[in-house]
């Protein structure tokens, strides 16, 4: 069993369905199967997929009048399907079971301003509203959207490919520990002693950015992934030393560094200043 299906049964259980969850997996198909899978389960009357209640029946029929599949018509999701099928459709309550579910394939492929669109609905959802997302990696998605959903793997456990990362990052997370104490100077330095341990300036920038999304995570009060386990002293410590406002500034700035590492040679001073704005940050909401 997956992850998430253990989750999901779990919160079932419990009685403790929340509104929105991310569902996980690079290999093709994976997250999809177990979003469908998830929906069956919380639709369903004895909670379980039982196959034999009238939700279940619909659903095997196809006609299943409370679980939305979004469409998309091209490659990516337009602003307006979003609008339409989801933000605007929630409003409408549940024609026949006391849940209305809305299950987002390829959840990868929303745009920024999509997420943003979907933004207002994952905070305030209607207490009947579920949204699933089934994506190839939550990295796809805007730090503040993230914090509002609950991200499941959706591989299997033992067999599940192992994401080949390189050097092992946690030199990285020893410099950001000890980041607030950091010279300017060094900090413009610290990119090349990283890449000199083998986190090249790529996987310098994808360390930055999950970063980020871990603090605010962290913020919102929303469960970190469970990898994240032994680190969360340090998410929870960085997010509370960090506004909002900073966090926003530090996410567009990141942003920037990532279309400058594009174009730029020196990849490794345009990550050290991006190490000044965060050190900055830091030290600007301890004189408050
Ligand atoms: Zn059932």
């Amino acid at each position: 069993m997956t992850q998430a299906e253990s989750f999901i049964r779990h919160v079932i259980k419990k009685q403790e369905i929340g509104h929105a969850y991310l569902l996980e997996s690079a290999a093709p198909g994976q997250a999809l199967r177990e979003m469908r899978l998830a929906a069956r389960l919380i639709a369903c009357e004895k909670g379980n997929g039982c196959g034999e209640c009238p939700s279940c029946r619909a659903l095997a029929s196809g006609n299943h009048p409370d679980i939305i599949s979004i469409q998309k018509a091209k490659e990516a999701y337009s602003v307006q399907e979003i609008r339409t099928q989801l933000v605007g459709d929630m409003g409408i309550k549940p024609y026949r079971f006391p849940r209305k579910i809305y299950m987002i394939p390829e959840a990868e492929k929303l745009s920024a301003l999509c997420q943003n669109v979907l933004l207002k609905t994952l905070e305030e959802p209607p207490s009947y509203g579920v949204i699933l997302l089934a994506a190839a990696n939550r990295h796809a998605f805007l730090p503040t959207v993230l914090s509002r959903l609950v991200c499941l793997s959706a591989d299997e456990g033992e067999d599940a490919p192992q994401k080949e990362e390189g050097a092992s990052p946690e030199a990285f997370y020893d410099f950001l520990n000890g980041l607030r104490q950091a010279y300017a100077a060094d900090c413009l330095a610290i990119p090349d002693q990283l890449a000199a341990q083998g986190i090249s300036p790529e996987e310098q920038l994808r360390l930055w950015e999950k970063s980020l999304q871990m603090i605010y995570t962290a913020k919102g009060g929303g469960p970190l992934p469970a990898e994240e386990f032994l680190r969360k002293k340090l998410w929870k410590d960085l997010a509370s030393r960090l506004s909002d406002r900073q966090l926003k500034d530090l996410w567009e700035d990141l942003q920037l560094v990532k279309s400058r590492l594009r174009s730029y040679m020196k990849a490794n001073q345009v990550l050290g200043l991006f190490m000044i704005h965060m050190r900055d940050a830091l030290l600007e909401s301890e004189e408050k």
